[in-house]
């Protein structure tokens, strides 16, 4: 019992202790042990296994207080890499990430009109070509982490439902274990940005203890972060943003209903309703915000438009969960400052006032590799709990 306690408290320490010298590294072990509560024994056996795994590195000497100078620690990002995958948008989005989380390779594979089983096939090319390029850098591979849309159950990695993509109570978590022989966790993909942005977003701390991310995409989806932690719901369902009724004459929605959020503001209800008044057509949502940039007034329009329905929204659900911060996400705001100003006029009217005080809405600082991060993150801790000693010998 106190053997099993004992494993299941140094993988914690081990995660703790990692993350701390990923996040505040380089940083001497005296400084760990200070900031984490560990004993200063538990902080030297810890971080030798970590530099053991080549995990992290000593890298020079902190300013002495008196007697020896302490040694500094940092990641050793080429000490592992994380094959993740996106299939939040038009196509899967592959990308390497060592492990300080920097992206070295992304590859975008389109998978327009593809879904059910070819999809699955799709991916398993796609993240074979991924492993092939790692192997031949030398790469060591610990995990392969897929984001993608849909209820899902985090513990086991089985889509539940992804109407999307067409798949349904899959078990993608075993299936790909089986094919690749590599730890693979799978999450959802808006929980994944939400998770990424809050820990690698700007300078951490400021998005406070409580964020509300929303991206826009090929549809509308929120991540919640409440205290610190990631907020799903009893079902894991939390955050159907794209599912608020605006209109109960509007169009019909791909969940049945009519006139949610998703068929005013996702990706391609905005290039609809351009393309429809339009003289010339725009293809992507890039497109659309620029030419709404360069002063295409219809692009403004449909830009002020859905802009300000979202920041609606967006701003009743800050009412609910006051809040400190509300990052958006997707190209519609990254590619354009137009959508943006409306969303921040929509939101502060809907606002309570006072709930303003310490707030800040904010376009995402990560953006299309915020899915990345925060599956590289969910799998580093996996590594670390469940794989960490495989990997390491
Ligand atoms: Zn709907």
């Amino acid at each position: 019992m106190e053997g099993a306690n004992s494993v299941v408290l140094r993988d914690l320490n081990m995660n703790v202790i990692f993350k701390l010298i990923q996040h505040r590294g380089p940083i001497s072990r005296v400084d760990i042990s200070e900031q984490t509560g560990l004993a200063a024994s538990t902080v030297s056996v810890i971080t030798s296994e970590l530099q053991g795994s080549g995990f992290i590195r000593e890298c020079g000497y902190a300013t002495s207080t008196g007697g020896r100078r302490p040694r500094l620690l940092e990641v050793n990002p080429e000490g592992g890499y994380f094959i993740c995958a996106d299939l939040t948008g038009s196509n899967i989005a592959i990308g390497v990430l060592d492990l300080s989380f920097q992206v070295t390779k992304e590859w975008f594979q389109e998978k327009a009109g593809v879904s059910g089983q070819s999809l699955y096939i799709e991916l398993v090319n796609a993240l074979s070509e991924a492993r092939d390029w790692c192997d031949t850098q030398g790469f060591k591979i610990l995990s392969i982490g897929i984001a993608a849309p849909g209820l899902m159950d985090s513990s086991t990695g089985r889509i539940v439902a992804a109407s999307n993509l067409d798949w349904h109570d899959l078990d993608l978590n075993e299936l790909l274990e089986q094919e690749f022989a590599l730890p693979v966790i799978v999450e959802n993909d808006t929980n994944a940005a939400a998770y990424g942005e809050f820990l690698y977003g700007f300078e951490n701390e400021q998005h406070g203890r409580n964020m509300l991310y929303i991206a826009i995409g090929t549809g509308v989806g929120a991540g919640l972060i409440i205290d610190r932690s990631l907020y799903t719901g009893s079902l894991g369902m939390a955050g159907e943003i794209g599912h608020i009724v605006v209109s109960d004459s509007g169009e019909k929605c791909s969940c049945g209903k009519r006139g949610c959020l998703e068929t005013v503001v996702s990706e391609p209800a905005m290039i609809r309703k351009y393309n429809n008044s339009a003289k010339t057509q725009a293809i992507t949502i890039r497109d659309l915000a620029e030419r709404a940039e360069s002063g295409d007034d219809v692009a403004v329009d449909v830009l002020l438009g859905a802009g300000r329905t979202l920041g609606i929204v967006a701003g009743n659900t800050v009412n609910i969960l006051n809040c400190d911060s509300v990052v958006f996400g997707g190209d519609a705001v990254t590619s354009g400052q137009v959508m943006f100003e409306a969303i921040k006029e929509g939101l502060y009217e809907a606002m309570l006032p006072g709930l303003e005080r310490n707030f800040t809405a904010r376009i995402s600082s990560l953006n299309s590799t915020a899915g990345y991060v925060g599956i590289a993150y969910s799998s580093l801790t996996t590594v670390l709990n469940k794989y960490g000693f495989q990997v390491a010998r």
